[in-house]
Order: C-alpha cells, then sequence, then structure tokens
C-alpha cells in the first residue's frame, strides 16, 4: 500500500496543529490547512513551523490556505490535497471557531459564522473528500465536535448546535459509507489547553476545574493520540462513534 495521506483543516495552530504532527509521527504525509485571511501573514508562518515539524519527524507534507467556511475554498482545498499527497486517506475536520453571547443577544450573523466555520466546512470538505475516497474504498472521516455539543451550554447556543450537527453529520456518513469502506467518527474533547481556553479568568478555570475528575485541562496531545488512533488500521472496526476526551467531565 501506498504511504497514507490525511488532512487536518485549521491546523497552523492549537489541537490542529498538535494532530497534523501527531499523524505525521504515525506515518502519514499531511496536508496542513491554514486559514487564509486577508490581513493574516502569521497563519501561513505558523503553517511553515508546523511543516517543519512534520519534517523533523521524518515525513513530508504541504501547506494549504483556505476558508473553510466557504464552499468553493473548501472543495479546492481537498482537492489541492490530492493533486499535491496523491489521494486523501484521512479527513480531520477540525478548523472551529467560537462567538458566544446569550441566546436573546446572539446576532444572526454570530449563528451563522459559527455555523458554517464549524458545521458547513465538515460538510463541504466531506463532500470533496468522499468522491476520492469511493474511488479507493477507503477513507477515515474524524469529525472534532465537543461535550458541549452533547450537553449544551450557556452563552455558546450556536456552538453547541454546531457541534452537535456534526454528530448527525458523523452518524449519517457512517451509514451512508461504511459499506464502501469509509468510516466516520466523532471526537468530543472537553477542556482542553488551548488558545481558546486560555482566555478563561481564573475565577472560570477553578469552577472549571472543578467538574472535573482527573482535576486538570486535557493536552492538545490528548486529542490527537485518539485522532492518530482513529486514523489507524486498528481502528477499522470504529464508525459512527463519539468518543469523548474530557478527564470524566460528562459522567
Ligand atoms: P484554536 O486554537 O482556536 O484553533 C482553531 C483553528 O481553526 C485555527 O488554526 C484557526 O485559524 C482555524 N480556523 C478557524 N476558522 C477557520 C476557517 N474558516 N478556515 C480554516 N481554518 C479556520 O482552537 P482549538 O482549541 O485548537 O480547537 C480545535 C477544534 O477543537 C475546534 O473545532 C474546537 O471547537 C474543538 N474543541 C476545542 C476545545 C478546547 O478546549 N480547546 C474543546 C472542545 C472542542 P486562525 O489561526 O486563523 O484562527
Amino acid at each position: 500500500m501506498s504511504q497514507p495521506t490525511a488532512l487536518v483543516t485549521g491546523s497552523s495552530r492549537g489541537i490542529g496543529r498538535t494532530m497534523a504532527i501527531y499523524l505525521a509521527q504515525s506515518g502519514f504525509k499531511v496536508a496542513v490547512n491554514y486559514y487564509n485571511k486577508a490581513d493574516e501573514a502569521q497563519n501561513l508562518e505558523q503553517a511553515r513551523e508546523v511543516l517543519a515539524a512534520i519534517e523533523n519527524a521524518g515525513n513530508s507534507g504541504i501547506i494549504i490556505g483556505a476558508d473553510v467556511s466557504n464552499p468553493g475554498e473548501a472543495t479546492e482545498l481537498v482537492e489541492k490535497t490530492v493533486a499535491g499527497l496523491g489521494s486523501i486517506d484521512v479527513l480531520v475536520n477540525n478548523a472551529g471557531i467560537i462567538k458566544d453571547q446569550l441566546l436573546l443577544r446572539m446576532s444572526d450573523s454570530q449563528w451563522h459564522d459559527v455555523i458554517e466555520t464549524n458545521l458547513s466546512s465538515a460538510f463541504y470538505c466531506s463532500k470533496a473528500a468522499l468522491k476520492y475516497m469511493i474511488k479507493r474504498k477507503y477513507g477515515r472521516i474524524i469529525n472534532i465536535s465537543s461535550v458541549v455539543g452533547l450537553g449544551g451550554n450557556i452563552a455558546q447556543a450556536n456552538y453547541a448546535a454546531s457541534k452537535a450537527g456534526l454528530l448527525g453529520l458523523t452518524y449519517s456518513i457512517a451509514k451512508e459509507y461504511g459499506p464502501r469502506g469509509i468510516t466516520a467518527n466523532a471526537v468530543a474533547p472537553g477542556f482542553i489547553e488551548s488558545d481558546m481556553t486560555n482566555k478563561l479568568s481564573a475565577e472560570n478555570r477553578a469552577k472549571m476545574l472543578e467538574q472535573i475528575p482527573v482535576g486538570k485541562l486535557g493536552k492538545p496531545e490528548d486529542v490527537a493520540n485518539l485522532v492518530a488512533f482513529l486514523a489507524s488500521p486498528a481502528a477499522s472496526y470504529i464508525n459512527g462513534q463519539v468518543i469523548r476526551v474530557d478527564g470524566g467531565m460528562s459522567i
């Protein structure tokens, strides 16, 4: 079999960055996607650093700029992955944003931006990737959801709905394309050390820790380890599952 390939959306920083590096360490050629915002040269720089880490791990990769909330750019991202790596065996739908607000104060744009970036992007990328995966009768789609998608959260109706929507998408792909050799699973992280959680006040952080039986926040590596496993041949009989990485928070 030729060397396996993976695309991780939103992988220039945060958990996506760690996933891209872990997949490379597990033997994948990796496409690193950065958000090519008009005013943001920093993202390209960060993506270059991720590529350097992939090469340090003894593997190869490519970097591709794309706004995955844009259907045309998301489709092109998958096409460029196939053109650059030769195939797409694994797609990790990781790119995500928050725009928190109590529901009565939430604007239509706060709702739509989060749904488009977190949920529609996964539909666009999965649709484009499935076309190639079906031809090879092999594929793995891993959607990064959240415990918030399972239980909801105050001031996060948009985020919770997007992350719950990812579960419905996961189950449907698992049923529709399981017979074609393609599996789909979702990962639901709890609180993970990241730019997102670093913004929390000391008080909110302490409150959060009280809810976590293991008494600490997770690390990007905790999520990346599971993703690397789900992407591996050892996980071939796991399909349509939601796996929580939350230190027992949602027991
Ligand atoms: P992060 O540090 O904010 O990173 C998110 C990444 O997604 C960034 O690289 C960001 O690019 C990229 N992105 C955002 N919009 C994009 C777009 N339209 N097109 C392409 N890329 C885009 O977040 P994180 O903590 O690593 O989270 C990664 C995933 O895990 C998200 O889906 C998040 O919802 C989920 N999650 C996180 C936690 C947690 O505690 N951190 C918990 C549960 C679930 P920029 O650099 O331009 O912003």
